[in-house]
This record gives structure tokens, C-alpha cells and sequence, in this order.
């Protein structure tokens, strides 16, 4: 029995055999191959040697054009290699005559390999070596195929251990088949993170070099709310986790009765409790929990599980089903905020360096007119069916959101004149999320109708630290004073304009974070559905006047230990059963 300490993601317990997507080269998928399959598994072996052979020629083509001959050189021996029957050879009889697989009979042929090139001792053949080893990863790249194709392999239901998972393949999983997920990368707030809640599958990420210590079959526990992997548990162990769950599902269905309830304190101060989607299939769960509405919808997803580029009458369909299932409650619609984390096949183009301060969002809309203009079509042709209003991310300059504005105001000049109906008032909104935003927030307030604070970003903004990182994850927090001192200053500035606030990032749905929050004045909180009814709890038990009290008190100090210390007491003192600290014994 082995346990893992990772970083808890989507809550739930899960017990179950493991399915494991390691690195390509770390985790080589063993299977014997009855004799009327082996052919097929030869064939299977020569297609993927010719795809990578094909890749390797144009690689060297496209080198000597760039580079010249001589730089070309360095293809000549992988292309010489892939074509040589003393290496191949060997592999395609220990397919036919002994029966393992493709994967196998590569991955041994080229470990002999590299060690022979290796044991010579020189510079020259070390870098051999490594040539046979850049060889052997692109091979059986192409024999495993990617995450999706492997997961397709996938017959029977299992707790999916992956070294990475991307927003659009997590969006995929089959849930009847993938009870749960544990991923070597990964911070709370990445996108794969936010679409495991949002399918209700437990997750568990940046549990470093797990994939590579876990076998297919392993039996494996994933406590999704302490972020806990056990690999391969004990008998007691496993007795221990069921107990855990059984109470936790107790709690949780204790919490769901109450979901009708109002939100508002006990001295009657009314909390807008909303929802954030991905889909609009997510909406009935929105409701069921007790939300007013949705505050976030995340468009991008549209493209994320599409494999070609939606239409208008895509976009159309999707905020019109929205709006459908909302029956009348609001719908904040945000314009897509494709880029860094979140891109399809299809728009992954060349990759961008630092891709978080890149090309993404509001800046990618911007440079890529034609579809920010189907996208807005298509939310303007859907406001008439129901209270909707439209929010563009990433804004960082009042310059950007002019332009936004701007190109706006075309797509309304053009449906005016085919005569196409669409809502006059639409309010228009925009997420702080950068810190020159939040900064700059009683400027951009006299330019807009509301505010959405997103704090996955702007947390990584102002701390510098990547938010989907494992490796930085624990100086990722939103306690940080200077990240709670510019929500504050956004709030004050929205109030001074009498415009709408509302707070959308992860941190809105935090137990931990409810009291402060309102304290701090907000009166809109945006989050996951199934958190709704913790906050909504948390609502009821308190007054306005203990929550000022406490961001006051928060708002004096200087380090994050002590902010998160004085709201650990504070949640300790009116929710005792809140779901942080519960353990397996
Ligand atoms: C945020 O950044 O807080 C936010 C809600 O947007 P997303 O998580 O989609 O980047
Ligand atoms: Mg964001």
C-alpha cells in the first residue's frame, strides 16, 4: 500500500481498478496477442513506422530549406534507421513467433539499442543514443495514439490515472467507464480541474510521478476532497474509505435538502447564489442545488468538445437551450476565452511560449474578427428569448474592451439591417481578472454595466504563479493579502459607479472564503453547482455584521497564514460539520 499526497480537485471517493495514460515513453501497455491477431499486429507496427517515417522526411526536408544541408544531416540517420531490416527485422518475429505486442516488441528492440550506443563510451555514440531514444518515443507515440485514442480502448469501468489530462479530453470522458481521475500535472484552478467538477467526477491532480508508480489493474482509492491517492490499499483501508464516503454522501444529501431554501443572513441581507457552466445540460443541476441562475457560462467549450468549428447556428442552439432551461432566471454568457489551457486540435497552431500571457481570450477574439462576430451574432440573436447578458474576459486596457464594444456595435448595426431581432439593452459586462483591470477598475466601471471578479486568473496574475502548476500549487492562494486588497478596491470601485459586482472564480464557491466575501460587500457569488448548497448553509448561519467584522479584521493584516487562520476559526465556530478535515480512520 502506497499513498499520495495530491492536490483535491473535484469531491467524492472513489474505489476501483486503475486505467493508466502515463508519458509515451514511461508507460508501455503490455498485452499478449493471440496467433490469428498477429498479422493484423504486424500491419499495425508497419503503418505506425511509416507515419513516422513520413514525419521524419518532411522534418529533414523542411530543415534543409531552413538550415541548409549540413543541419538536414541529423534526420539522415533516424530516416537510415527506420529502414533498416537488422533493427525492424528482429521486432516483426518476436510479434509473429512469440505474440507481444507492437508497443513491446519496439520499446525492447530500442532499450538493447540505445545500451549498445551507450556502453561505447563516447561523445559521438551517446548522442546516437539519444537519437535512438528521440526514435523509440515518436514510434510508439504513434502506436499509442493520443490520450483520447487510448481512453477509446478502455472496456470496462476504472479509475483513469493519467500523467496530464487537457481541458477537451477531460471534457470527453465517458462517465459510465471513468469513475474518477488522478493526474500527475495539474493546480485546482486549471481548466481540467473546473471541468472535472463540473461532471461530478472526483479528481485528484498534481500528484507528481504517480502514473509511473501505478499498473493497469492496480486497485487504487481517490479521496477527492483531501487529495489523497492510495495505490494498491489494504483490506482495512478500503473498509475505512467506504465508511468515509457513506458519511460524506449523508452530509452531502443533508445539504441538497435545504437547497430551496433562501440565500440571504439571518439579519435578512439576500446572497445571490448562481452557477458556472461549461454546458447547458449542467443547468438542471444548477437548479437542483439551489441556484438563482447562471453567473458564468463558458462558451469556449462549445469548441472544446467539437472536433470542427461551431456554427452560428451552433452558438445559437446552445444559448437558446440555455435560456430554455433557465426559464427566465439569468444567464451571464462570456464571450470564449479560448487560448493557454484551453485549445482544441484544431486551433492548436504553433505554440506560444508563454501561452497564460499570450494570445488568448479577449485578445484572440479580437485578432480573429470573423468568429468573435459569429459568436456575438448569435448571443444577440438569443437575448430575445430570455434575461441575458454578455460579459468579455480577459479585458486588460479600456482600449480592448472600446474595441470589444466596438466590434459589438457592428454585428448590432448588421442584424438591424436584415431586420433580425435581438435585445436593445443587452448589459454588457466584463471579468476583472488582470491585475491592470482591477487596478484600473473605477475607469473601466464607468464603461460597463457590471463586473465579474475572476479570481483563477487574477490570482495568477498578481502572485506569478501559473494556476494549473503543481509545482508552484501551494503559493497559489487566494488568502494573499494583495490579491484581497484588489478585490476590495474592484467592489468599492463598482459601488461608486452603481454598477453590478459578482465574484466567478473557485473562490466563490470556497466554504473557507463565504464570510469574507460578503464582508467585503459582494452580494452575487458565481461557483460550481455542487458547492451551492455548502455556501448557501454558510449564508444562513450568519449576519452581515460578524462578515464586516471579520474582512476588517482580515483586511489589517500582512500575511496569508494569518488570513487563513482567523477564516479557519471563524468557519470552525458557526459550521462545524463544513466538509474541510475529514478524515478516513
Ligand atoms: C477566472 O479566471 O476566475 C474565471 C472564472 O475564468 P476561467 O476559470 O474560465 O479562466
Ligand atoms: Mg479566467
Amino acid at each position: 500500500m502506497e499513498s499520495v499526497q495530491g492536490i483535491a480537485v473535484s469531491p467524492g471517493i472513489v474505489i476501483g481498478p486503475a486505467f493508466v495514460i502515463g508519458e509515451v515513453e514511461e508507460h508501455v501497455p503490455h498485452r499478449s496477442v493471440p496467433p490469428r491477431e498477429r498479422a493484423a499486429e504486424v500491419v499495425r507496427l508497419d503503418d505506425a513506422l511509416a507515419a513516422a517515417l513520413a514525419e521524419l522526411r518532411e522534418l529533414r526536408d523542411r530543415t534543409a530549406r531552413e538550415l541548409g544541408d549540413e543541419a538536414a544531416k541529423i534526420f539522415e540517420f533516424h530516416v537510415g534507421l527506420l529502414q533498416d531490416p537488422s533493427l525492424l527485422g528482429p521486432i516483426r518475429a518476436r510479434i509473429r513467433e512469440e505474440g507481444v505486442n507492437a508497443e513491446v516488441a519496439v520499446a525492447d528492440r530500442f532499450r538493447m539499442l540505445i545500451q549498445q550506443f551507450e556502453a561505447l563510451g563516447s561523445e559521438v555514440f551517446r548522442q546516437k543514443a539519444n537519437d535512438v531514444i528521440d526514435l523509440d518515443r515518436r514510434i510508439l507515440g504513434k502506436l499509442m495514439g493520443g490520450t483520447s485514442s487510448r481512453l477509446a480502448r478502455l472496456k470496462a469501468q476504472a479509475v483513469l490515472v493519467a500523467h496530464e489530462l487537457t481541458p477537451s479530453e477531460a471534457a470527453a470522458i465517458d462517465r459510465e467507464r471513468i469513475l474518477a481521475f488522478a493526474t500527475d500535472l495539474g493546480g485546482r484552478t486549471g481548466h481540467t480541474s473546473i471541468v472535472a467538477r463540473a461532471l461530478g467526477l472526483p479528481a485528484v491532480v498534481g500528484c507528481t510521478r504517480l502514473s509511473q508508480r501505478v499498473e493497469d489493474g492496480d486497485l487504487v482509492i481517490v479521496d477527492g476532497d483531501s487529495g489523497t491517492v492510495i495505490l494498491r490499499p489494504d483490506a482495512d483501508t478500503v473498509q475505512a474509505y467506504r465508511e468515509l464516503d457513506r458519511r460524506k454522501r449523508q452530509y452531502r444529501a443533508s445539504l441538497r435538502a435545504d437547497a430551496a431554501m433562501k440565500a440571504e443572513t439571518r439579519d435578512g441581507t439576500a446572497i445571490t447564489l448562481l452557477g458556472n457552466i461549461e454546458f447547458p445540460d449542467e443547468i438542471p443541476a444548477v437548479l437542483a442545488n439551489g441556484g438563482a441562475g447562471v453567473g458564468l457560462y463558458r462558451t469556449e467549450f462549445l469548441f472544446l468538445t467539437s472536433p470542427t468549428e461551431p456554427l452560428e447556428d451552433d452558438h445559437y442552439a446552445a444559448y437558446r437551450r440555455a435560456i430554455e432551461l433557465l426559464g427566465g432566471r439569468p444567464l451571464t454568457i462570456r464571450t470564449l476565452d479560448l487560448g493557454a489551457d484551453k485549445y482544441t486540435q484544431l486551433r492548436a497552431e504553433e505554440p506560444e511560449r508563454n501561452p497564460f500571457l499570450g494570445l488568448r481570450s479577449i485578445r484572440y477574439c479580437l485578432q480573429n474578427q470573423p468568429l468573435f462576430k459569429t459568436q456575438l451574432r448569435a448571443i444577440l440573436r438569443a437575448s430575445v428569448h430570455g434575461p441575458v447578458k454578455v460579459m468579455f474576459p480577459l479585458v486588460s486596457t479600456v482600449m480592448e474592451l472600446r474595441q470589444a464594444r466596438m466590434i459589438l456595435n457592428d454585428v448590432i448595426e448588421e442584424l438591424e439591417e436584415e431586420g433580425v431581432p435581438f435585445r436593445a439593452d443587452l448589459p454588457i459586462g466584463m471579468m476583472i481578472e488582470v491585475p491592470s483591470a482591477a487596478l484600473m477598475s473605477k475607469a473601466f466601471a464607468r464603461e460597463v454595466s457590471f463586473f465579474s471578479i475572476g479570481t483563477n486568473d487574477l490570482i495568477q496574475y498578481v502572485l506569478a504563479v501559473d494556476r494549473g502548476n503543481e509545482r508552484v500549487a501551494p503559493l497559489y492562494s487566494g488568502a494573499n493579502p494583495a490579491v484581497l486588497q484588489l478585490v476590495k478596491s474592484v467592489v468599492r470601485s463598482a459601488r461608486r459607479e452603481s454598477i453590478d459586482v459578482s465574484i466567478c472564480g473557485e473562490l466563490a464557491g470556497e466554504p473557507l472564503y463565504a464570510m469574507l466575501l460578503i464582508g467585503m460587500g459582494l452580494r452575487s457569488l458565481s461557483m460550481t453547482p455542487g458547492q451551492i448548497p455548502e455556501i448557501k448553509k454558510i449564508v444562513r448561519l450568519v449576519d452581515l455584521e460578524q462578515c464586516e467584522r471579520l474582512a476588517r479584521r482580515v483586511g489589517s493584516f500582512e500575511s496569508e497564514r494569518q488570513v487563513l487562520n482567523a477564516l479557519r476559526d471563524e468557519l470552525r465556530a458557526i459550521a462545524p460539520d463544513s466538509t474541510g478535515g475529514w478524515t478516513a480512520e
